[in-house]
């Protein structure tokens, strides 16, 4: 044990050196009292007073990574050193973090700078792109046209009818190069992997705008022209998207109910396939009982059945294409339900279908293929 004294009063260093004396056994050689007692002191503030004056270290009780051996300043302190052995001391744990947060903010830097040098042409944007882009500063824009503020910070369905559609959305601006990562996003959102991988949580991120004020502006102002929205009604990607935005706005429904029946199903192809048949010839309304038909049957199979949770929520998909075809075939009138109150319309649905297809909220009421038909005449 090596003892450091702090002071140059001698008569305080003798103090000190008598607490921390010890007999070749390793016992403290004088009690607590006894110092007290030879230095005209009080027996509680001793410790206190050693502490102010002096520590010790041993050279094995030191920091696993910089080797700096720990300080003890109380007797207590020393007799649970064991502890302390090989532990990360503060200094370095901050190093670390320091370390973490600088390559954090370089890998934000560098997405954006890359970002920066690609900024695409306002004149040649896809209609997708526009659509989304118009759907992100609506739901998610700050009043100058510059900041899109994290996802995270809104309620679900602000930006698109379900959380993995929402990703989808910002994941095509980005990779359009029409979102830039604000330098000031949390850092929290990206995270270190091995082999120098990272992934970001792009719910957390904020964004700016690439595209000036002024071509987001004519952008917005767009969707106001009559003219242009009438050319934007009859293109093959409008009515893709028309038909992506209800798929999605089923998909969201159907994870919401049966998250209620406590049954957990990560929608795949084949719900994708099923639901877009029944969008064919259903609205979204309509569709909506269906999923909640199929997905109340297979609850009450759980209950009755020895089945696996996980059976039971596979059999929803089957449940809903099979109350399909009968409706079908029997000419069912299948009653619509109205939107699910955690489900409110997106600013995606209300660009789509109310601002460009001109109805209230006609993409949860209506089949499509009303929409479309009343729009385009040629293709009846
Ligand atoms: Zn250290």
């Amino acid at each position: 044990m090596q003892l450091e004294i702090l002071t140059d009063d001698e008569l305080n260093a003798r103090i000190c050196a008598d607490y921390w004396r010890q007999t070749e056994e390793g016992e403290f050689a004088l009690k607590i009292r006894e110092i007290a007692t030879a230095h005209g002191m009080k027996p509680h503030v001793v410790s206190k007073f050693v502490e102010r004056h002096a520590f010790v270290w041993r050279e094995d009780i030191c920091c696993g990574r910089c080797k700096q051996p720990y300080r003890f300043g109380t007797r207590s302190q020393y007799q649970e050193r064991r502890w302390f052995q090989n532990r990360i001391c503060k200094a370095c744990i901050d190093a670390e973090r320091q370390a973490i947060a600088d390559e954090k903010r370089g890998l934000i830097l560098k997405m954006r700078q890359s970002a920066e040098n690609n900024t695409p042409d306002p004149a040649t944007l896809d209609l997708t792109s526009k659509i989304y882009l118009l759907a992100a500063i609506q739901a998610l824009g700050d009043e100058q046209f510059t900041t899109i503020e994290p996802l995270d910070d809104y309620p679900t369905c602000t930006l698109s009818p379900d959380s993995v559609y929402d990703h989808k959305v910002l994941r095509h601006l980005i990779d359009n190069h029409l979102l830039l990562i604000c330098l000031g996003t949390r850092l929290e959102a990206v995270e270190l992997h091995e082999d120098d991988r990272f992934s970001v949580d792009l719910g957390e991120c904020a964004f700016n705008l690439a595209l000036d004020a002024d071509h987001v502006t004519a952008l917005v102002n767009e969707f106001f022209d009559e003219e242009i929205i009438q050319g934007v009604r009859q293109a093959p990607e409008f009515v893709a998207l028309c038909k992506e935005v209800q798929l999605n706005e089923c998909l969201g429904f159907l994870k919401t109910i049966l998250e209620d029946h406590q049954l957990y199903l990560s929608p795949g192809e084949k719900t994708r396939q099923v639901i877009s048949q029944c969008l064919e010839k259903f609205s979204v309304a309509q569709v909506y009982n269906f999923i909640w038909r199929a997905t109340k049957d297979a609850a009450a199979y759980y209950m009755r059945s020895s089945i696996s949770k996980r059976q039971a929520a596979n059999s929803v998909v089957g449940n809903i294409s099979r109350n399909m075809e009968r409706a079908v075939a029997n000419d069912w009138d299948v009653k619509p339900f109205h939107r699910n109150y955690n489900l409110p319309q997106s600013s995606l649905s209300r660009i789509i279908f109310n601002m460009v297809l001109g109805t209230d909220d006609g993409g949860f009421e209506c089949p499509l293929h009303e929409l479309i038909k009343q729009e385009n005449p040629l293709s009846v």
